[in-house]
């Protein structure tokens, strides 16, 4: 009995002095990298000594699961500029960009502190952005690598050792930390230079689960005396996302408040738009949309004996959000059908959430497979409804251009439109007793009600109303307020008219 006392307390005793020793070791191992890496950025009175840095990027934008077809990487072109200040919680950037298909879009966006203001160039258009939470500015900092090290020395009892690797044909060693946010990052140290070569946190994607998110510094030149990095390439679930250049990289401008307050000069404040946005809006007897935050109007048909739900934005949790609502308005009728508009993945990112609903899926052809490896996903870390409650996916391809939907009373024709210079499948939803057009990235509007924006993708649309001979009134948006069908011929005939003054005589 004494013995198997001694046993017991012998066992209780060491295993907590047992696993304090492999934690410490850890620790201790993962010190020794972060040191080196610290000397081999100039050491820690240097890195301190890095205030601000203001620099140029210039690359590529690469849109995945936002290119014109599933399974494919578009690129468009990306510049920017920005300005970190570390020292007093400041941060402004400048960038210039493209989604495919001709949208450019051109914006900024400053912050002193807590106090932030966002601008759209092409609309000569400002809005405020009060209390930023302090993850946003950290977020900011990890643009530059320097700044990624004097957080980890800041937080020296999360540091943890994980594993020696080959990174990039290169010895890494891996030591990973927790951040002011509970964030926890890895960090690959370059073995022979120390500095470091790409950092890592894991994530939710919501079409693919578990997700690696990944940061690579693939080069660092010597610059006024500092290791600056040549570029930086984002990476999410493997495929690259961000591919840019670092350029015209200055160590501690003399900066003043003013400039992270003030967006550049002929810039307006624009009208604010509605803060108390209602859940649903009702068109017709029947007709709803449902807002899904932040941005998004989901379709939602009433018909005799079920619901049709058009659009999935968001993830999990928005689609959750949505069909709360949806049920609200048509209580004890079951959401038999959902369509999406496009396969990109803030338009259909909360699909899972729909088939573990039981829907059935009208869905465009070239987009079948997509969405069947969107099914076999692992959502290990945030298990979504479907991991929740496993369903086949049932898929009803829309074959001929249109399908139907109709109880006699209220009728939704889903029309193929594509291909798009947006997407090469794009379906609408047009409902011909109510004259009215449901579609989404076609045409966008801002939520204060601002004109719509007419691009490339907004000529297309409109043309193809014209074509179509579809007898429409009103245009539903995904993204902002309708916009009557005169008010889009207005800005698709002002956009002509100033490109050819653009043009003009040479
Ligand atoms: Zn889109």
């Amino acid at each position: 009995m004494k013995s198997i006392l001694y046993f017991v307390s012998v066992v209780f005793l060491s295993l907590p002095t047992f696993a304090q020793n492999v934690t410490y070791e850890s620790y201790d191992k993962a010190r020794e990298v972060l040191d080196r890496s610290i000397t081999a950025y100039g050491g820690m009175e240097k890195l301190r000594a890095i205030e601000n840095v203001t620099f140029r990027a210039e690359g590529d934008t690469v849109h995945r699961n936002q290119s014109r077809k599933p399974f494919t990487l578009d690129r468009t072109p990306f510049k920017a500029s920005y300005i970190i200040d570390a020292k007093n919680t400041r941060y402004r950037q400048s960038q210039d960009g493209w989604f495919p298909g001709g949208y450019h879009w051109v914006n900024g966006f400053a912050m002193n502190k807590a106090e932030g203001v966002s601008w759209n160039v092409l609309r000569g258009s400002m809005n405020p952005i009060p209390n930023i939470p302090p993850a946003n500015f950290r977020g900011r900092l990890r643009m530059f690598p320097q700044f990624i090290i004097l957080n980890a020395a800041s937080r020296a009892s999360r540091l943890r050792f994980i594993s020696r690797t080959t990174f990039d044909g290169r010895a890494h060693d891996v030591i990973s930390y927790a951040n002011e946010d509970g964030l926890e990052i890895s960090l690959y140290i370059d073995q022979k230079s120390g500095l470091l070569s790409k950092f890592e946190t894991l994530g939710t994607d919501p079409y693919f689960g578990d997700v690696i998110n990944e940061t690579i510094f693939p080069a660092y030149r010597e610059h006024n005396g500092q290791l600056v990095p040549t570029g930086r390439v984002d990476r999410r679930g493997g495929d690259v996302i961000n591919d840019l250049k670092y350029l015209d990289v200055v160590f501690n401008a003399s900066l003043t408040d003013d400039d992270f307050k003030k967006p550049p000069d002929g810039i307006k404040p624009a009208t604010p738009a509605p803060t108390n946005a209602p859940s649903s809006t009702k068109y017709a007897d029947n007709i709803y949309t449902v807002s899904a935050a932040p941005d998004y109007n989901v379709l939602v048909v009433g018909f005799q004996d079920y619901v049709f739900v058009m659009e999935a934005p968001g993830g999990d949790a928005t689609s959750r959000q949505a069909i709360a609502e949806i049920k609200k308005l048509f209580p004890g009728k079951p959401i038999r059908y959902l369509a999406v508009t496009h396969h990109h993945d803030d338009h259909a990112g909360g699909f899972r959430t729909y088939v573990a609903e039981g829907v059935t899926v009208i869905g465009l052809p070239g987009e079948k497979t997509f969405f069947e490896k969107v099914m076999k996903s692992s959502f290990t870390i945030d298990r979504d409804a479907l991991t929740l409650k496993p369903q086949p996916l049932k898929w009803e391809s829309l074959e001929g251009r249109k399908r139907v939907l109709t109880d006699g009373t209220t009728t939704v024709e889903l029309i193929d439109i594509g291909p798009s210079p947006h997407a090469e499948e794009m379906l609408v939803a047009y409902l011909p007793n109510e004259k009215l057009v449901f579609q989404g990235d076609l045409l966008d509007r801002p939520a204060n009600n601002d004109p719509p924006t007419i691009n490339d993708i907004t000529v297309h649309f409109s043309n193809w109303l014209d074509t179509s001979k579809l007898d429409v009134a009103r245009v539903i948006a995904v993204h902002g307020p309708p916009s009557t069908r005169d008010e889009l011929r207005q800005g698709v005939a002002e956009k002509k008219k100033s490109e050819n003054q653009k043009v003009g005589p040479r």
